[in-house]
C-alpha cells in the first residue's frame, strides 16, 4: 500500500542522510512526498545510493556534501536547497558521531570534534532553517506550520555515559537547545522537536551488536528485547514532520524499546 503523501510538495534537508538513521529518515520523508536534500560529509557513493532509491520509487532527491560544523558550508547547503526547491520546509538535524575515550584520557580534539558536529552543527543548520521559515512564513496548502525542525538526540540526553562524556554532553546540549529554540520560534508557527533513539542497529554502534555475545549484553538494557532498526526512527520522523503532529513542539520522543526506563531496576523492586 502506498504511504499517504502527508509531506507532499515540502522540501526537506536531512543531515547525515547517507547512512544509518539519516538514510532511513530521508527515505521515509520521501515516501511521504517530501523532496529531499540528502546531506553527506564524505561518503559520496552512499549518498547517491539513497538518492537512487528515492528516485527509483518516484520521489525527488539530490545529494549535497557539507560538513555541518562549518558555517560557510551550511549556508551554501541551504542556498543550494532553496535554489533547487524554492524553499525549505523541514530540517532533520541528524548528523552525529562518537569519539570515545576514558574521561582522563580524552583529548581536546576528541571533545571539540563531537561538540562541533553533534551540537554546533545543529545550531548552524537550525539557524539557517529558522531564517528561511520566518522569511517565507506559512504556506497553508503545504503545512499547518511555517516550518519544522527535528533534532536527533539520544537516550544519552538523560542517561549518563561513562567513557563517552563528549557524546552525552553533546546530546544533553541538544535537549536544551531544542527546547529553547522551540520556545523562541513557536510564535512564528515553527515547530521544533527532538527524537531520542535508544540502540539502533547502524554503523555508529557496530561493536555493540556485531557478535551474538555483544548483542545479548546490549539486550539486557532493552526491556522490549530487540535492537531498534533505522526504520523505527524514520517512521517517527515522518510523522513528527507531518500535520498529524501539529500541536507537538519543544519535547523529545524516545524511540528506545524502554531503554530509558532504568531496566536495571526491573527485578529489584
Ligand atoms: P551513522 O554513523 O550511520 O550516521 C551518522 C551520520 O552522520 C553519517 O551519515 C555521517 O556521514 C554523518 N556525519 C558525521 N559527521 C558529519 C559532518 N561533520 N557533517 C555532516 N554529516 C556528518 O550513525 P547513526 O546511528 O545513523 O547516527 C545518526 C544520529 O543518530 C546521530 O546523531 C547519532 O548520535 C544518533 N543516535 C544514534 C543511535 C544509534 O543507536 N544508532 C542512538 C541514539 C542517537
Amino acid at each position: 500500500m502506498k504511504t499517504p503523501q502527508k509531506l507532499k510538495g515540502q522540501a526537506a534537508i536531512i543531515t547525515g542522510g547517507d547512512s544509518g538513521i539519516g538514510r532511513a529518515v530521508a527515505i521515509a520523508l520521501a515516501e511521504a512526498g517530501a523532496k529531499v536534500l540528502v546531506n553527506f560529509a564524505h561518503n559520496h557513493d552512499a549518498a547517491y545510493e539513497v538518492v537512487k532509491i528515492i528516485k527509483d520509487t518516484g520521489g525527488k532527491a539530490f545529494a549535497h556534501q557539507c560538513d555541518v560544523s562549518k558555517e560557510d558550508e551550511v549556508k551554501a547547503m541551504f542556498a543550494t536547497a532553496i535554489k533547487k526547491y524554492g524553499t525549505v520546509d523541514i530540517l532533520v538535524n541528524n548528523a552525529g558521531l562518537q569519539k570515545d575515550s576514558k574521561f582522563v584520557d580524552m583529548t581536546l580534539e576528541q571533545w571539540n570534534t563531537v561538540i562541533s558536529i553533534n551540537l554546533t552543527g545543529q545550531f548552524l543548520c537550525s539557524r539557517e532553517a529558522a531564517k528561511e521559515f520566518i522569511k517565507r512564513g506559512m504556506v497553508k496548502k503545504r503545512s499547518a506550520a511555517a516550518g519544522k525542525i527535528i533534532c536527533m538526540s539520544s537516550v544519552h540526553e538523560i542517561i549518563p555515559w561513562a567513557g563517552h562524556v563528549n557524546y552525552a554532553a553533546s546530546k544533553g546540549g541538544v535537549s536544551m537547545f531544542m527546547k529553547s529554540i522551540a520556545q523562541e520560534l513557536a510564535p512564528h508557527q515553527i515547530r521544533v522537536v527532538g527524537i531520542a533513539p535508544g540502540a539502533i542497529q547502524t554503523p555508529i554502534n557496530k561493536p555493540a551488536w556485531e557478535t551474538p555475545a555483544a548483542l545479548n549484553k546490549l539486550l539486557d538494557l532493552i526491556p522490549y528485547n530487540r535492537i531498534g532498526q533505522p526504520g523505527d526512527v524514520g517512521k517517527l520522523a515522518a510523522w513528527l514532520a507531518s500535520d498529524d503532529a501539529d500541536y507537538i513542539t519543544g519535547t523529545t520522543i524516545f524511540v528506545d524499546g524502554g531503554m530509558a526506563l532504568y531496566p536495571g531496576f526491573a527485578d529489584n523492586g
